[in-house]
């Protein structure tokens, strides 16, 4: 059964477990822009999975060596070392009450990952309802937009490489051109959303991550949201989707 998003909803921060939420779509679909809405609404902590790897590469640690070259010319980094990326971060205590993957899985082969590794976290937590309910089965969020759109999103994208906040030049500029509102720090545009790279990863979103909307469909955890609406009504649907879904 598809999971419907329906009326908005009033939420409570911290009010209960949500559990995990998937936020699924192509790059620039608008995945970290909700995400850091539902992590400041729901108390849940956003597990961005390019935000970890830039971090890396920023570091020059052994991983972001590994995978500069990859994500500069917009293809995906291997599974191996993204699921061993993501399950210390799941490990972390911020993460008791339920987390929010945006990126991840992107590849059948993650999905499969994510669903054993939820059912191991389930299996350490058993006797104890409420930590089992943290890692049940996922809520998974599509967001649906169109190529044209997403490709001028990606021109206008500009983000601050201290608090990870997104802006857009045309649809969510800063108070002051090139400045955070937050924290006063020069903004930056990605060097991958440059529009050969754009080009690259939207062939690889379709060809490996498209395949996990059938994937999610068939198991019943599927909410498709229209992404090209206005960013607080995508918010109200997600919101909804979040409160209504029956966990497995
Ligand atoms: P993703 O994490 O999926 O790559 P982002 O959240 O970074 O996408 O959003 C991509 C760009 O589109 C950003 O510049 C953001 O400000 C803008 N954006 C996000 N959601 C919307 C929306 N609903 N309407 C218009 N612009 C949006
Ligand atoms: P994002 O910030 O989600 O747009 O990701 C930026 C880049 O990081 C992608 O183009 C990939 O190279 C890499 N990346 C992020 N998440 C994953 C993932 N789950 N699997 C493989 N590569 C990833």
């Amino acid at each position: 059964m598809e999971v419907q998003a329906s009326a908005a909803v009033g939420v409570q921060a911290n009010a209960r477990i949500t559990g995990p939420i998937i936020l699924l779509g192509p790059p620039a679909a608008g995945k970290g822009t909700q995400a850091k809405l539902i992590s400041e609404t729901f108390g849940i902590p956003q597990i961005s999975t390019g935000d970890i790897l830039r971090g890396n590469v920023a570091r020059k640690t052994e991983l972001g060596m590994k995978a500069k070259a990859i994500m500069e010319r917009g293809d995906l980094v291997p599974d191996e070392l993204v699921c061993d990326m993501v399950a210390s971060r799941l490990q972390e205590a911020d993460c008791a009450r339920g987390f929010i993957l945006d990126g991840f899985p992107r590849t059948v082969r993650q999905a499969e990952w994510l669903d054993k590794q939820l059912e191991k976290m389930r299996g350490c937590k058993k006797g104890d309802a409420a930590a089992q309910q943290a890692c049940a089965a996922p809520v998974v969020i599509r967001l649906v937009v169109d190529y044209n759109v997403l490709r001028r999103r990606i021109t206008g994208r500009r983000s601050c490489p201290t608090c990870g906040r997104v802006y857009n030049v045309y649809s969510q500029p800063p108070k002051v051109q090139g400045i955070c509102d937050v924290d006063g720090t020069a903004l930056v545009t990605r060097p991958d959303d440059a529009e050969d790279v754009f080009a690259e990863r939207m062939k690889a979103y379709d060809q490996q991550t498209l395949p996990l909307v059938d994937y999610y469909r068939e198991r019943g955890r599927l909410v498709e949201v229209d992404g090209e609406q206005p960013v607080e009504r995508v918010m109200e649907q997600a919101f909804s989707a979040i409160e209504n879904v029956n966990r497995l």
